[in-house]
């Protein structure tokens, strides 16, 4: 296994976290103070639109997508440590068009959109005109089965009709989110896996309404945020729904397998920070007359942190070789272990900083708070632990079962 990055991936890196220095970390506290000032946080600052602009210029735009043209034509593995670089930082990935949910849906565009669906969609994406939202949880049903889905998306002659209700779709209070992936029954009748549809859907058509968005542990997550939408006789032309109709499945699970790498490796990243600011309030503060790093098990617990971003950085890569060499299909275990070790790393690693910084730990001063919750967010958003466990599990024991069958 070899996971080092190609001469290509090795520049932009370098060009990245140069550009993070220069421009990303100083305006962080700027921005988060602009936006706690504002009435209505659903907007885009001018200094996240200004500071888009440049990365778009110095070439750092789209890093995520694999394609030489649309992209960098970089590997999972080259992106990694990108990946990482950004998420360090809660604004950064926007500013290099590589935030989530956008990735993951651009990505469905790019390998199952039509012409016409790549045309109005996927090129605005790129060009970061427009945002886009996945909608695929129910409020009603267990979602982490995505059998279970009830809202439908049914063919009527030429056209489709959507009812139903969905929650938990970020990206939707975005002032640019102009489309939104839905994700509806359309077969009962068919295979479980055959039942369901992807369907593009125009956030202004009619019978589409955002209801509410949702608090995250108390924050809105603005401006992208996560919406309840509710969808009534939303008819939409045939081709609307992407791929044809019963992919659902199919394309819900082609769709996760790099986003996942991107979410562990900017986990990794935020873990990094949470360790840097651990390390220097441990240097800098004393308590009876000793520094917070020799008291107690200050150093132990450090050195923990260190040993736990290690293993979790090794594992993605891994992951990351195994999907770029074999592909999603042969690369399920490797992708499920990452996405149940990595969020509770991240949280271990995040705790243990709040603890040292004491009462300041938990406000808004640091980034400490606001980073456990997005760690907390991801041992479910893409899926629970238990369901990641259950495959790693099932891929584990078949040969056995096998064997034992014959
Ligand atoms: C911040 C955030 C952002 C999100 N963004 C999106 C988005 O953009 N689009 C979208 O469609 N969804 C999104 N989600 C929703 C997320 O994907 C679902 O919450 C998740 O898949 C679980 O579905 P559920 O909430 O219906 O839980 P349920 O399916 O009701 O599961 C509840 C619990 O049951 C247990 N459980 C379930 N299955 C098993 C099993 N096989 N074995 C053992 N225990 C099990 C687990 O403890 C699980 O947490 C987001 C969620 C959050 C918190």
């Amino acid at each position: 296994m070899d996971f080092s990055q190609s001469p290509k991936a090795k520049g932009l890196s370098e060009q990245l976290a140069a550009f993070m220095q220069e421009h990303v970390i100083p305006y962080e506290a700027q921005w988060h103070e602009e936006m706690s000032q504002l009435d209505n946080p659903w907007q885009v600052l001018p200094g996240i639109r200004a500071l888009k602009e440049k990365a778009r210029d110095a070439g750092l735009w789209n890093l995520f997508l694999p394609d030489e043209q649309l992209g960098q034509g970089l590997s999972n593995l080259d992106y990694a440590p990108m990946a990482e670089c950004m998420g360090r930082s809660f604004i950064a990935p926007e500013i290099f068009n590589c935030n989530a949910p956008d990735t993951g849906n651009m990505e469905v565009l790019y390998h199952y959109g039509s012409a016409a669906q790549k045309d109005r969609w996927l090129r605005p994406l790129l060009a970061a005109e427009i945002r886009s939202a996945f909608c695929m949880t129910e409020p009603d049903v267990a979602s982490s089965d995505a059998t279970n889905m009830q809202a439908t998306a049914i063919v009527e002659g030429d056209e489709v009709v959507l009812n139903g209700r969905k929650w938990w779709s970020t990206g939707v209070g975005h002032p640019d989110c102009q489309v939104v992936i839905f994700m509806g029954l359309t077969d009962p009748e068919a295979d479980r896996h055959r039942r369901h549809s992807m369907v593009l859907v125009p956030l202004d058509t009619p019978g589409v309404k955002v209801e509410r968005m949702l608090k995250t542990m108390g924050q809105l997550d603005a401006p992208y945020g996560h919406g309840e939408v509710s969808f009534t006789q939303v008819r939409l032309p045939l081709d609307a729904i992407i791929a044809g109709p019963g992919r659902g499945f199919e394309i819900a699970q082609g769709r996760l397998g790099p986003g996942r790498i991107h979410h562990c490796m900017r986990l990794i990243g935020l873990a990094e920070h949470a360790l840097s600011l651990a390390c220097q309030r441990a240097v800098s503060r004393q308590a009876f007359s000793k520094r917070l790093s020799d008291l107690g098990g200050n150093g132990e617990r450090i050195a923990q942190a260190r040993i736990a971003i290690e293993q979790a950085r090794l594992l993605v890569l891994k992951a990351a070789w195994a999907l770029d060499q074999h592909g999603v299909r042969q690369s399920m275990s490797e992708i499920a272990q990452i996405k149940v070790a990595v969020p509770s790393m991240a949280l271990n690693v995040i705790d243990m900083a709040m603890q040292l910084h004491g009462g300041a730990g938990l406000s808004d001063d640091f980034p400490l708070a606001m980073a456990w919750t997005g760690a907390r967010a991801l041992r479910l958003a893409d899926g629970p632990d238990e369901v990641h466990r259950a495959l790693i599990a099932r891929l584990e024991l078949k040969p056995y079962l096998q064997a034992n069958e014959t």
